[in-house]
């Protein structure tokens, strides 16, 4: 059985020390000792009932029968205990019933969810999704008639947008909404719809983008509608079937347990739906729910990495093979006593660290946007928010694939058979950079609305904040601290010099300029990166001061150290090809790809 144990004290080191702003925590989560225990009670379930159902989704898969999708086993048990331990409700307003955590708790969840058992847990991150759209954009009487039982987990939520035509360009979109005797019904084809349908809830609230008769063409032409799975009387309970079918269940690389469904609806009668928030403002609702759910896919990525390394690491120490490369030890040797193993597990676990607390800063920013103690406070945070979603999204899901596929090679060709569980997560990280906007999106809306808000003033404030925490590890003692400083003042100032270039550019020559857009993003992950793996150096050389055989605060300054030597190092290099290979490269694509 592959294991899974949380890395609590990873996650609780960033959410206790990284925040870029501690005086907004609500109070109700300001206590230390009460979100350790939150944690390690995730850690248990997650260890002991998610993580098991890992591998047994993986073979036994979902089936369609008579139009239901049945979970594999263990599944609605495993759903019924998450919801009983009151898991599905902490993002959810109080007002609802649920508990509001601070989202850099959730997220912290999340990334032990996802990692235990990332099939199981998509059904809560589309949960999560809906709900948020409906807090934000819907009536009282819609929040009251779904909130309640969708943040108690009873029923769940999904999000409608893709289309066998509409992808990546949602303007494409044709399903339409059609007011009959006073409510909306729907008809249309949706595809790859996740956990579209599922037996562990109760019922399904689809949260779905069509358009109205009179819509305008192209993507201001969309509204949202709600549309459940099974029809709701007034008084709550559930009436027949809604006309949603599932018409088939698709056949996938990895997330083999999460049911992707193509739903048609409105075969026969049209879907009953209600309308929510304003008509033709549908785009803007769902990417209240996309932009976070893009951060969530950002954690998943973080998710599947950390899994993927604890297994490589298990592995590493029991798998004897070859000697010594410097005669220190005698005989056949565990295979972590190899350097190049050694630099393999380095690789991922620095990453890994650099990754979570990235991700988890910019979770904290989103809390910010509501909670911080000014307006000024909240404005800024939503400025950070912007521009970190995009990288925490591409970089932490390219990163996530690239681990799991490090994770087999540090197996061997036991990472190549599917009995050790490598392969698994590899398959299951794949579909991370390609779901809630490809990364090729992420990076073309970095460079388009990102790096141009306020002419690259916010990102130029960004870089000055890095610049700053940076140089107050140059006068920490000793020479660790102070050499990842140095390093990382050196590549936030190519990374701006990088930027500048990318803007220019855009200005001139679009083209040229997009061409760059993907290792310019890989550049702000890698270099971001490096900067919050260097705060936390900082953080723990501090606490270090009265605790100063504490392992795993002296482990972080040495993962900050390797980090900064290796990631931080060779993403510099990037920046030529950014601003330079465009001018040969253009033209080889042009004559190859369109004449
Ligand atoms: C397992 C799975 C689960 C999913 N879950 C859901 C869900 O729950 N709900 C939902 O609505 N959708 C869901 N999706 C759909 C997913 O969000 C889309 O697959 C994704 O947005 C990409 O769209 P596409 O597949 O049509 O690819 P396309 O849009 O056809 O893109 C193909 C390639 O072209 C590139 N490309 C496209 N347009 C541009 C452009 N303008 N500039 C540069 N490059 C471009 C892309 O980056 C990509 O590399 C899911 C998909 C999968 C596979």
């Amino acid at each position: 059985m592959q294991e899974y144990n949380a890395p609590i004290e990873d996650i609780l080191f960033v959410i206790n020390n990284l925040n870029s702003d501690t005086n907004s925590i609500s109070d109700d989560y300001s206590d230390p000792d009460l979100i350790k225990q939150i944690f390690e009670e995730a850690g248990k379930f997650s260890s002991n009932v998610l993580a098991p159902l890992n591998t047994v989704g993986d073979k036994e898969g979902i089936s369609l029968e008579n139009g239901l999708v049945r979970m594999p086993p263990g599944f609605t048990d495993a759903y019924n205990q998450y919801i009983e331990g009151g898991w599905a409700s902490v993002a959810g307003s109080k007002e609802y019933g649920g508990q509001k955590m601070p989202w850099n708790i959730v997220g912290g969840l999340n990334e032990i969810w996802h990692a235990a058992n990332i099939s199981f847990s998509l059904n809560m991150l589309l949960t999560q999704g809906a709900i948020e759209v409906i807090e934000a954009y819907g009536t009282k009487e819609q929040k009251n008639k779904y909130l309640p039982k969708m943040i108690s987990g009873e029923w769940s939520g999904t999000m409608n947008l893709t289309e066998p035509q509409a992808g990546s360009d949602l303007a494409l979109l044709k399903s339409k909404a059609i007011l009959k005797d006073g409510s909306y019904k729907l008809y249309g084809n949706k595809i790859y719809i996740t956990h579209g349908d599922q037996d562990m809830s109760k019922n399904i609230i689809h949260l779905v983008l069509a358009r109205l008769p009179d819509a305008p063409e192209g993507s201001k032409g969309i509204s949202l509608f709600i549309s459940p799975k099974n029809l709701i009387s007034k008084d709550g309970s559930l009436l027949e079937k809604n006309d949603i079918r599932v018409v088939s269940i698709e056949h996938k690389l990895g997330t083999l347990a999460s049911p992707t469904c193509v739903l048609a609806y409105g075969d026969n009668t049209g879907a009953d739906a209600e309308l929510i928030g304003q008509e033709h403002g549908g785009l803007k609702a769902m990417f209240t729910m996309m932009n976070n759910a893009r951060l969530n896919v950002g954690i998943q990525g973080v998710s599947i990495a950390e899994r993927a390394y604890q297994q490589a690491l298990n592995f590493s120490l029991s798998r004897l093979q070859g000697n010594s490369i410097d005669g220190s030890s005698t005989g056949t040797v565990a295979i972590i006593d190899h350097p190049d193993v050694q630099r393999m597990l380095m690789d991922m676990k620095s990453k890994i660290e650099a990754m979570r607390a990235l991700s988890l800063f910019t979770a904290n920013e989103l809390e910010l946007t509501k909670n911080a103690s000014s307006d000024l406070g909240k404005q800024k945070a939503q400025e950070n928010l912007d521009l970190l979603t995009p990288i925490v999204k591409s970089w932490c899901t390219d990163q996530g694939v690239f681990i799991a596929s490090t994770g087999i090679q540090v197996h061997g060709g036991m990472g190549f058979i599917e009995e050790t569980g490598a392969a698994q997560h590899y398959r299951d990280a794949r579909i991370l950079p390609i779901y809630e906007g490809t990364n090729g999106i992420q990076a073309l809306d970095l460079l388009r609305r990102k790096l141009t808000m306020d002419n690259g003033n916010i990102f130029k404030r960004f870089l000055n904040e890095m610049r700053k925490d940076a140089n107050k590890c140059t006068s920490v003692q000793g020479e660790q601290i102070p050499e990842i400083g140095n390093k990382v003042i050196n590549a936030v100032n190519i990374l701006d010099d990088t930027a500048n270039e990318l803007l220019s550019m855009w200005k001139n020559n679009k083209r040229h300029a997009a061409f760059g857009a993907t290792p310019f993003i890989d550049m702000c992950g890698n270099i971001f990166g490096g900067w919050i793996m260097a705060k936390s150096a900082l953080k723990a050389s501090h606490l270090l001061i009265n605790d100063n055989k504490n392992k795993f605060l002296n482990e972080k300054i040495n993962t900050a150290s390797f980090y900064t030597n290796t990631v931080l190092e060779s993403s510099l290099s990037l920046k030529n090809v950014v601003i330079n290979a465009h001018k040969n490269v253009d033209s080889i694509l042009l004559n190859n790809f369109r004449n």
